[in-house]
């Protein structure tokens, strides 16, 4: 019970990354708000964690828009009385995401409207909540392309990370003393719906996971072990970290075999 009498929010909690750490925080005694555009996962998810005897709470917010990310926090704060973990977690990648000449205007405004502007209003309205609950821990999910360059490009989703590293390493040095971390989870390329739907081929998946020492594609479940541990108090000493979870590939120069 590492969450317990902890309430925390989690977006894109209706699939993938979101969806294991929403549970997993519940079975640790979270009382959690599950943040979706899919209404039909997101629901699906409260009723899981629901059926298990915990507590959670659907609310529909596209992150995008500052409105839904300011009403997401108040349901928080109305159905919980606070806010002690927030989780900002939902991104999109674009299949039309490309190189610098293919990508077009609106898949790059697109993608960084969700990814980049997404993870700031989650952290412009969480920060004051988590504030008043007496402090807690903010995780932004970056990932492993943030840390370094693709010659499989999808240069708006890659900037777009970068950008949500850089800004979770500012907010962490700005609110260290308040009793507010803040940590970068860097995922390494997983076995979800998002990634897996853009390699649709056993060529494109091979391209990849030639660069993987561990020779597999992680799972949604254990990044949802890495963002318990940095949403609890296992972590206390650790803010503005890029925590990277990916099966070795950003330590590869060759791989075994
Ligand atoms: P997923 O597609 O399974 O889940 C993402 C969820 O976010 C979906 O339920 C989707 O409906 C929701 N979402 C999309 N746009 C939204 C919006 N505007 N407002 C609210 N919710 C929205 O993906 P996932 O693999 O679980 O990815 C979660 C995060 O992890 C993303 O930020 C992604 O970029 C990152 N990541 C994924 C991988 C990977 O290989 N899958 C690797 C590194 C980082």
């Amino acid at each position: 019970m590492r969450l317990e009498n902890k309430v925390a929010l989690i977006t894109g909690g209706g699939s993938g990354i979101g969806r294991e750490t929403s549970t997993l925080f519940a079975a640790e005694g979270a009382k959690v708000v599950v943040v979706d555009v899919n209404d039909d996962g997101g629901q699906e998810t409260v009723a899981t964690i629901q059926s298990a005897g915990g507590e959670a709470v659907y609310v529909h917010a596209d992150i995008s828009q500052a409105a839904d990310c300011e009403n997401m926090v108040r349901t928080a704060e109305d159905s919980f009385g606070g806010l002690h973990v927030m989780f900002n977690n939902a991104g999109i990648m674009h299949g039309d995401d490309g190189d610098a000449e293919q990508t077009s205007e609106k898949i790059w405004e697109l993608t960084m409207a969700i990814n980049l502007k997404g993870v700031f209003l989650g952290c412009k309205y969480g920060i004051p909540a988590i504030r008043k609950s007496g402090g807690g821990s903010i995780i932004n999910t970056a990932s492993f392309v943030a840390l370094m360059g693709a010659a499989t490009p999808q240069l708006a989703y890659t900037a777009s990370k970068g950008g949500v590293l850089a800004m979770s390493r500012e907010l962490a040095v700005i609110h260290a003393r308040e009793n507010i971390r803040v940590n970068a989870l860097c995922p390494g390329p997983l076995k979800t719906e998002l990634l897996m739907s853009f390699l649709d081929t056993e060529e494109k998946k091979q391209r990849r996971l030639v660069h993987i020492p561990m020779g597999r594609f992680g799972l949604a479940a254990e990044m949802a072990k890495a963002a318990l541990f940095l949403a609890s108090d296992d972590s206390s000493y650790m803010t503005g970290a890029e925590f990277t979870v990916d099966g070795g590939i950003t330590a590869a120069y060759v791989t075994p075999e």
